[in-house]
């Protein structure tokens, strides 16, 4: 039987979100399938490449991390320029850091690319019993913003395959 024709798809990814908020922990998750309690803030490649097979599509993720310049709340022009997906992370144990995912939500919309697959993700969902931040709260704001919506845990694995799944699919449908 013939292989359906397969698409190559090259993605530039940005990580976007509060310091503390596991989006090294995420990234090393998803690439090395690793995750270290104490993960060093301004430590990281800050880059990543990861190839992920679909169906219709093999898409290679770019994968820029941050190297602790979120401090700032806000990143260089550069960090954005031509990435095609954005995830904006928080931590569901702190309510500061999903107040904040707004702003970093604003700052993406500035970057002017109505193409760009985003995603709202709600980290940290192993904690359960810490939690400050409910389900319907993220749903609403990731509705507002065109963005889709995903609990995970970098710790557990909850999600991460499925939230780069689903990040892959969306650029396959868009190329
Ligand atoms: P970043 O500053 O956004 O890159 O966050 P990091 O990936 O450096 O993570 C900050 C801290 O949160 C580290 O101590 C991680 O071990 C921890 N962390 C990250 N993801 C999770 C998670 O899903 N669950 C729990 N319990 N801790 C996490
Ligand atoms: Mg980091």
């Amino acid at each position: 039987m013939a292989r359906p024709s397969n698409k190559n798809i090259q993605a530039k990814l940005v990580l976007v979100g509060d310091m503390g908020t596991g989006k090294t922990s995420l990234v090393l998750r998803f690439v090395k399938g690793q995750f270290f309690e104490h993960q060093e803030p301004t430590i990281g490649a800050a880059f990543f490449t990861q190839l992920l097979s679909l169906n219709e599509a093999t898409v290679k993720f770019d994968i820029w991390d941050t190297a602790g310049q979120e401090r700032y709340h806000s990143l260089a022009p550069m960090y954005y320029r031509g990435a095609a997906a954005a995830v904006v992370v928080y931590d569901i144990s702190n309510v500061d850091t999903f107040v904040r995912a707004k702003k970093w939500v604003q700052e993406l919309q500035k970057q002017g690319n109505k193409n760009l697959v985003m995603a709202l993700v709600a980290n940290k969902c192993d904690l359960e019993s810490k939690r400050e931040v409910n389900t319907q709260e993220g749903e609403k704001l990731s509705e507002e913003n065109g963005m889709f919506f995903i609990e995970t845990s970098a710790k557990t694995s909850l999600n991460i395959n499925e939230l780069f799944y689903e990040i892959a699919k969306r650029l396959a449908i868009a190329q």
